[in-house]
């Protein structure tokens, strides 16, 4: 049945009331794993009151890549008779079944299901979530970021009077992790955003805008989550949190509708995971490169607007043009101070003659802090999120990490990982206080900001107090809360002058030799990740005068443009020759620097020749960086 809508269009913008609300589908793709997939929706609902997504069901409704829903599951097959194992305490990220199956959940129970072919998957009792809404979190357990709904039957609502704002654009949901931690949302809201925006832009789905299905506000750095703009015609439009959805929309209106709506992030841009489940570390199996970063940090600039070059900054009380070298000292101004921020920016200039710019996130705009790290020759700031913004740097600069006293630097690494991620060749150093005497930690603290005081009238009690001063250096400790750890994190520092200048000096020698072999290390790099096509006309005679096999053969047609690569055609194209007899899964490998090879008749495994089954001849060409082109017989 066509349900026929009455639209009311409103003059200012696009949003459309309807008497009747639209049946809703979804068209899932991807892995068995929530990460993994990706749902696109028709007439994705969202209901204020009841502060859920829902799917309005109807006889036209079409649902792919989830087991049916409305019906009753299919009954366990093989397995009858087993009793179901446990349900897991929280989701752990496997595929799950969709909304509007609740009652029929049965923990743990293994059921066929329609995705990949009747292929056997196991329930979950957190069972409803369908996608993944946090591409950039590490949450293992931690549900919020699984995106789920609730089923209505379409009929149950026709001719109730029941109304929904519609809006036409093309929505991506997301969920934001931390917006007033310039790192989450860098790493966990950002980064995924845009990789995922790419993806969808790839295949052809333009103009996506961005609705954040969180309870946050904009926050503070709203300016970084507005440059995901998508453009319609010819209004701009940003973002939307809940509450700004609501302004837009209807409010006497039962649901708010997505006419399109897509929910899913990539989960491949992580590169630091948080220490929920152990402790924090380098993401596993971060595939995320620097030249990604880079990619991702010119979005952010061009969306900001910042121009390329010509800093022209008069609140800096200076104008710092981009040809004078230049250090920029991130301060902090609330907590985790630099008590002689004054001396440590002399210290700085004077050493390695650079002009210093001190910045804090308090005193400075975020745009005004990237466009001034984007040519900048060192950036120094104490550990925290601050940091995150070295991504912004050019290649070859330096960014010195000054941690408080008591916290080893090789167990906080979010920034080094990121320093050393391939691609973004930067130089990393981190300075360690080694001074308790040159430390000011603040018991007059609340707890959780690494005091001792839990309320008006109450602090730790004594014996804890001196187990944490004690706890020297912090011992490995899971997110976030660990006492000694915020206590320690919270501390303010005199930087000892000599002891840090050694250790920029080191990175700013670094600096200087790779600058002097930037251009060789750059033409391999580029080398490197090309591969040789299959080579060409392979031919093969048997020379009984000589007793050889004589192997010849074209080289890839490529070779022409990976000669270019390698700054004038430098590297020679090897070959790898491997000899096999027919129907012989053994094979002798050989290697030649010539596009043809004689191979001795003894060499055919002792079976083809003699036999008379044949021998078969495989050639590969090998560029440089050793990458393997396809085999040809
Ligand atoms: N922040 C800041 N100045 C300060 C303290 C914090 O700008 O003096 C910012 C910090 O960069 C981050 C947020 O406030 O974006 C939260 O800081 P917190 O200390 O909780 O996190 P951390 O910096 O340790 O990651």
């Amino acid at each position: 049945a066509v349900i026929t809508l009455i639209l009311c269009f409103s003059s200012d913008h696009e949003v459309a009331s309807a008497i009747v609300v639209p049946v809703s589908s979804v068209w899932c793709v991807g892995g068995p794993r929530l990460e993994q997939r990706r749902c696109y929706f028709r007439n994705l609902c969202y209901s204020f009151p009841h502060d859920e997504f829902v799917f309005v069901r109807g006889a036209d409704s079409l649902v792919q890549g989830l087991p049916p829903t409305g019906g009753p599951l299919e009954a366990p097959t093989t397995e009858r008779g087993v009793s179901p194992p446990a349900p897991p305490p929280g989701g752990n990220g496997d595929f799950s079944v969709s909304g509007g199956v609740k009652s029929d959940l049965r923990g743990g129970a293994s059921v066929k299901s329609a995705l990949g072919g009747g292929a056997k998957r196991s329930l979950r009792y957190r069972g409803e979530a369908v996608a993944d809404l946090s591409g950039g979190v590490e949450a293992h357990g931690n549900t919020d970021f699984h995106f789920s709904y609730v089923e209505i039957p379409e009929a149950a609502i026709r001719g109730k009077n029941f109304t929904s704002s519609i809006l036409p654009e093309k929505m991506l949901v997301f969920r934001r992790f931390k917006p007033d931690n310039l790192m989450h949302v860098l790493h966990d809201d950002l980064l995924p955003l845009w990789a995922t925006l790419a993806e969808l832009e790839y295949a052809g789905a333009r103009d996506y805008r961005v609705f954040f299905a969180d309870d946050h506000d904009e926050g503070d750095y709203w300016e970084l989550y507005r440059v995901f703009r998508s453009r319609t015609h010819l209004n701009s439009h940003h973002p939307l949190v809940k509450r700004s959805l609501r302004a837009e929309v209807d409010k006497d209106a039962d649901l708010v509708c997505f006419a399109t709506a897509t929910v899913g992030a990539v989960a491949h841009t992580k590169w630091y995971q948080y220490g929920y489940d152990r402790f924090q570390g380098p993401a596993a199996d971060a595939t995320i490169t620097g030249s990604k970063i880079r990619a991702f940090a010119h979005f952010i600039r061009k969306g900001l607007e910042i121009p390329k070059y010509d800093i022209d900054m008069p609140r800096y009380g200076s104008r710092v043009r981009q040809k004078q070298p230049y250090a920029v000292l991130f301060n902090r101004r609330s907590d985790r101070l630099i008590l002689n921020e004054v001396e440590l920016s002399f210290a700085i200039s004077r050493e390695f003659n650079l002009s210093t710019v001190t910045v804090s996130l308090e005193t400075h705009s975020l745009s005004g802090i990237i466009h001034l790290l984007e040519n900048a020759t060192m950036l120094i700031g104490m550990h925290g999120a601050q940091l995150a913004l070295s991504m912004f740097l050019p290649r070859h600069s330096i960014l010195l990490e000054l941690f408080p006293y008591g916290l080893p630097a090789a167990h906080y690494t979010p920034y080094r990982t990121l320093a050393h991620l391939e691609g973004l060749d930067l130089i990393y150093r981190a300075w360690e206080n080694p001074d308790p005497a040159k430390s000011h930690p603040h018991p007059e603290y609340p707890v959780h900001h690494g005091g001792f005081v839990l309320d008006a009238t109450r602090k730790i009690p004594e014996q804890q107090q001196a187990e944490i001063v004690s706890n020297v250096p912090v011992k490995p400790h899971r997110c976030c809360k660990d006492p000694a750890f915020l206590f320690r994190m919270y501390q303010d520092t005199v930087v000892d002058l000599p002891g840090f200048i050694r250790t920029a000096w080191e990175a700013f020698t670094q600096r200087q030799e790779r600058l002097k072999n930037r251009k060789t290390e750059s033409s391999n790099a580029t080398a490197a990740t090309f591969s040789p096509a299959e080579v060409k006309n392979l031919n093969c005679s048997y020379r009984p005068g000589k007793g050889v096999f004589h192997v010849d053969w074209e080289e890839p047609w490529n070779r022409a443009f990976l000669g270019g690569a390698t700054n004038g055609g430098e590297f020679r194209m090897r070959y790898l020759v491997r000899v096999q007899p027919a129907g012989a899964t053994e094979y002798t490998e050989f290697e030649s620097a010539e596009t043809h090879l004689d191979v001795p008749a003894a060499e055919d495994g002792g079976g083809g020749l003699a036999s008379g089954s044949g021998v078969h001849f495989w050639v590969a060409a090998v560029a440089a960086g050793d990458v393997v082109g396809p085999w040809t017989r």
